[in-house]
């Protein structure tokens, strides 16, 4: 489909900063451009050793799978759930656009007004809240691009040593709570699950890779499903990436975004109806991370001049740009300056922020929400370094105050009410939800809230089983 194109090429020339500590996040489209990685590789092998190894698999990857692994014998009466995102596919995009097979599936089920993304309404974060039950603050992906003061080191999507490595990720992803309790899990797709986090992968995965044609996707999905009992998947995530590649490169509202909500809706009617021979009872959960908004391209804000970038490690991005103190002593008076500063952004300190982002040095459990923010003011975002295109469309500011911001949540099958409506909610309280419909306990302490979700289920949950 759409092709992250020049954005994503552009950005991968920014990794080189990563050597300086300084970074820039402005492409931060799905994941990564699959075709445009091997090009940079080749003209910057040298200086991309850590990204090797997705040179590696030209031609289409294969699955991975972790031997030894069967469904326990509880497990195995259990529902399934295929938990799909459709990236930065606002919350009005079905009906804008005409996603008609996504309206007549989830009227038949579940509609939220809006899903409500946690801040910044960035991919990398809003994936994984949306896995964890946790706000970005509390499970450490607290934007695409961060820097992690105890590494000294500045994460970045297209880093595949980081990307793959669990140690970065915190909380307990829905499909390692699954493996956990010998229920099989599948992905196909979504961040964090290349990653062994806790230990575990999902038992079924891929490494990430845009080539893999949609048929192929969707015919893996159904052979997953006619897997023997023992070795079925109950949980599979399966993620789209073309809404967010469009929606940036030329807007929310253009012809060629409304092509790319069509070819999702296509998707999962194809998906649906070849499920739907398998004969199971699967529950559909259809998301996005975040939406998009049209920005002011024309009129792009500067970075500061009174930033010494002696005293700060600075992550620049282009809505947010982070800076972290190398020297604290600093801080007050360089937020003094850039309040003095202020136009067409918003300078914070990270222990004043609103307390609705839960992004803030209290609840910040990493490290890596850092020291001072800077937030452009709706439409306006920082221009981008070097010589880079502005692009049309963007995300990453507050969802409550720019309502483009705000995701989809659709859900129906089996276990979901039909035919009703629900207002908009955190995304953070999905993880309750798939854990009570899976019937899988936990003890650790997540933001999400059981409540919030639990009257879309058509039976009362006997007790609450998500939650202890
Ligand atoms: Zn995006």
């Amino acid at each position: 489909m759409e092709p992250a194109g020049e954005v994503d090429l552009m950005a991968g020339s920014t990794i080189l900063h990563q050597h300086e500590l300084r970074m820039n996040a402005f492409s931060d489209q799905a994941y990564i451009c699959y075709m445009y990685m091997k090009i940079l590789i080749l003209l910057f092998v040298s200086s991309f050793i850590s990204l090797t190894s997705f040179a590696q698999g030209a031609g289409t990857p294969q699955q991975k799978v972790v031997a030894g692994r069967k469904n326990s014998a509880k497990q195995q009466d259990k529902p399934y759930i295929i938990l799909i995102s459709a990236d930065g596919f606002r919350h009005d995009y079905a009906e804008m656009h005409g996603a008609d097979n996504l309206l007549r599936l989830s009227k038949q089920g579940v509609q939220a007004a809006s899903m409500i993304p946690s801040f910044p309404s960035k991919t990398f974060p809003n994936h994984y809240s949306i896995v964890t039950g946790l706000y970005p603050a509390h499970h450490g992906l607290v934007s695409n691009h961060f820097y992690d003061p105890e590494r000294a080191e500045i994460y970045s999507p297209r880093n595949r040593r980081q990307v793959e490595d669990g140690s970065w990720y915190g909380g307990v992803p829905l499909w390692v709570l699954a493996e956990q309790q010998q229920m099989l899990s599948a992905s196909f797709y979504w961040v964090g699950s290349e990653a062994d986090i806790n230990g575990l992968h999902p038992t079924y995965y891929y490494r990430y890779s845009e080539e893999i044609p949609m048929e192929e996707r969707i015919q893996t999905v159904v052979n997953w499903l006619n897997l023997p009992e023992g070795s079925r998947p109950h949980l599979i995530t399966f993620y789209l990436p073309e809404a967010d590649h469009a929606g940036h490169r030329y807007g929310p509202e253009a012809p060629q975004t409304r092509q790319a909500v069509q070819f999702i809706d296509q998707s999962i009617q194809q998906l649906t109806a070849a499920v739907a021979e398998t004969g199971l009872p699967v529950n559909y959960i259809f998301v996005s991370d975040h939406g998009m908004t049209a920005v002011d391209t024309a009129h792009t804000l500067s970075l500061p001049a009174v930033i010494d970038t002696s005293n700060f490690i600075v992550v620049e991005g282009d809505v947010m740009t982070t800076l972290y103190a190398k020297d604290t002593a600093a801080v007050r008076p360089t937020y003094a300056a850039l309040k003095e500063a202020e136009n067409g952004f918003t300078t914070y300190l990270t222990n004043q922020t609103p307390a609705h982002w839960h992004y803030n040095s209290k609840e910040d459990s990493t490290g890596r929400v850092g020291d001072i923010l800077l937030l452009a003011d709706w439409p306006s975002i920082f221009s981008p370094p070097d010589a880079r295109r502005v692009v049309p469309g963007r995300h990453g500011y507050d969802p409550r105050i720019v309502e483009d911001m705000q995701a989809t949540f659709y859900a129906w099958g089996p276990a979901f009410k039909e035919q009703l409506q629900i207002s908009s909610f955190e995304n953070v309280h999905l993880y309750p939800l798939i854990a009570a419909l899976l019937e899988l306990p936990y003890q650790h302490k997540i933001d999400g809230r059981l409540e919030v979700l639990e009257k879309v289920l058509k039976k009362p949950l006997s007790g609450k089983k998500g939650k202890k």
